[in-house]
């Protein structure tokens, strides 16, 4: 018995609706829906957010995703589609194995971003770009 609830739906311990799947991912239904038709992208193996997943893991999820996004805009009538992973609790992850949110969007739909769209500090931008550039690692690319 696994602790984590999406390694449970992985080993079929509890029920999912689930709408596809491939070696390394599943993709199934969001029984919290922020539109209609919204589906959740795991991968088989654990791990607790994208910050730790494996590349092929994150690369089998997210061509998934894609997949069921074209699957939203073909069967649903979707004009866009959210495609959303949160990492860690700072972020609002409340599930921590690895999944991307497939949102399905209507055109004018009330789904809001996080943030207000307003130009940044370009002197700010430009520090901020060159702490992330100093912080890669090796393991990185
Ligand atoms: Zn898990």
């Amino acid at each position: 018995m696994h602790s984590c609830l999406f390694c449970q739906i992985v080993a079929e311990e509890i029920p999912s609706y689930r709408i596809a799947e491939t070696e390394r991912a599943i993709a199934l239904m969001d029984i919290f829906p922020a539109t209609p038709g919204h589906a959740l992208v795991i991968p088989r193996r654990h791990s607790a957010d994208a910050l730790e997943a494996a590349a092929e893991d994150l690369t089998a999820c997210m061509t998934l995703a894609a997949s069921v996004g074209r699957a939203a805009v073909a069967g649903l009538g979707a004009d866009g589609v959210t495609f959303q992973t949160l990492a860690r609790s700072a972020a609002g992850q409340t599930i921590f194995h690895v999944h991307i949110h497939v949102i399905p969007r209507q055109d004018g739909d009330q789904f809001a971003f996080p943030w207000p769209s307003v130009p940044g500090d370009v002197t700010e931008i430009e520090a901020q770009a060159e702490r992330l550039r100093g912080a890669f690692t090796n393991d990185d690319f």
